[in-house]
């Protein structure tokens, strides 16, 4: 057989303002080029060691193991249920969007019982609904904090409270969140916190990061099953990252360059600045959206900073107002997910991307596509709008 030539990779220079991935600092990209070592040489086990630290400052604990897992945020969730998960434990899971639905499929992978509270998309949960179900003989309570099909955020302080005076484990779902709005898990008593690289912390998709307190870690030694991923297998794993330095899977190095870089990069900003930001740039883009006349899709004390959605208004073609974004704007936001297909728009604002300009530009070039589906705005009104919420500061 003979091979075509393929041409240079050169992709278009997008401003990713969707669900993640999100647009990735330079200094990142540089980490990544840099020559291997091996995953047991000395040096890199220093790496390991300051990404562990820089992990520990994100997450706001102590927790000892807390490393990223290999694989994406859905390695994560994995790793957080499958752990802690044994065949026949009661589980439930809080679902009011996709992920929440996408940690049910893992409950009956691991074959533990299911019990499943939901709510309508979009909506968050209340502390009486969760109570009532936590009388019950449950080990676990999984719940997202920033679900991103629908752009809820996902108050948990309280739930924390009322899981340990049931005596039950939180597993907390942060892709969203981390780096972008506050996860303080010592201080909220998360037991187990699981995340992703490309969504707040603007690093490439590979790497989940997952921080385990005393209960789980508790609950992982009395196990009576082996944990049924041998990949995922955190007392396997902890040995790698702990003293022993045990092989268990080649750690991906450049990933592993790359997170720490993008920890660095969320330490030298500061956790404080980096929620001011993101919250600063979600309020102009909320003033800039609605004096479009156009409709933010969650009430406003749950909106998440990092993940705006936008009910798209009757008559306007919502994948072709993506296209002309995507194809003459360079800009990537997305649609919206099961029942919300064809109803919102997902607008990312997520680490490195949640900046002043690329407000300020989708403003204009949504202005721009939706004039073309003859969804007609005052000119320059969601600039305007989003440029004074910028001055005021
Ligand atoms: C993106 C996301 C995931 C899954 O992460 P992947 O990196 O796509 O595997 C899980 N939970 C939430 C809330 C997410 O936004």
């Amino acid at each position: 057989m003979t091979a075509t030539a393929i041409a240079d990779l050169n992709p278009s220079p997008r401003i990713l303002l969707g669900p993640g991935p999100s647009n990735v600092h330079p200094r990142v990209l540089r980490a990544m080029a840099t020559p291997l070592v091996g995953h047991l040489d000395p040096e890199f086990i220093e790496i390991m060691n300051e990404t562990k630290a820089l992990l520990q400052y994100v997450f706001q604990t102590k927790n000892s193991l807390t490393i990223p897992i290999s694989g994406t945020g859905t390695a994560g969730m994995e790793a957080a249920l499958y752990n802690l998960i044994e065949e026949n434990d009661e589980v439930v899971v809080a679902v009011n969007g996709f992920f929440g639905e996408r940690m049910c499929d893992m409950v009956h992978r691991c074959r533990g019982n299911l019990v499943k509270l939901e709510v309508p998309w979009g909506q968050v949960f209340a502390l009486e609904q969760i109570e009532e179900i936590l009388k019950k003989k449950v080990k676990l309570l999984a719940i997202v904090h920033a679900e991103t099909s629908t752009g809820a955020l996902q108050p948990v302080e309280e739930i924390a409270k009322l899981c340990h005076r049931y005596g039950v484990l939180l597993v907390l779902d942060t892709v969203t969140s981390l780096g972008g709005v506050p996860v303080e898990v010592d201080r909220w008593d998360i037991d187990a916190c699981y995340s992703g690289t490309q969504k707040c912390l603007s690093c490439p998709p590979g790497l989940a990061p997952i921080t385990l307190g005393p209960r789980a870690m508790e609950a992982l030694r009395s196990r009576q099953t082996k944990v049924q991923s041998l990949y995922l297998d955190l007392t396997m794993i902890e040995k790698y990252w702990g003293q022993e330095r045990t092989y268990h899977h080649t750690a991906p190095i450049s990933m592993n360059y790359a997170l720490r870089e993008a920890l660095r990069l969320v330490q030298e900003e500061g956790l404080e600045a980096r929620f001011a930001r993101h919250r600063l740039n979600h309020r102009a883009l909320v003033a800039g959206i609605q004096a479009m006349g156009l409709e933010m899709f969650v009430p406003g004390p749950h909106r998440l900073p990092t993940m705006n959605t936008v009910k798209v208004p009757p008559g306007i073609d919502e994948a072709r107002v993506r296209g002309i974004l995507l194809h003459e704007f360079n800009i990537e936001i997305a649609g919206g997910l099961g029942p919300l297909k064809g109803v919102i728009w997902r607008i990312g604002l997520m680490g490195h991307s949640s900046r002043k300009e690329n407000v300020l530009l989708l403003l204009t070039a949504l202005e721009h596509a939706l004039a073309t589906q003859g969804y007609a705005v005052p000119r320059g009104a969601g600039v305007e709008a989003a440029g004074k919420v910028y001055l005021q500061g």
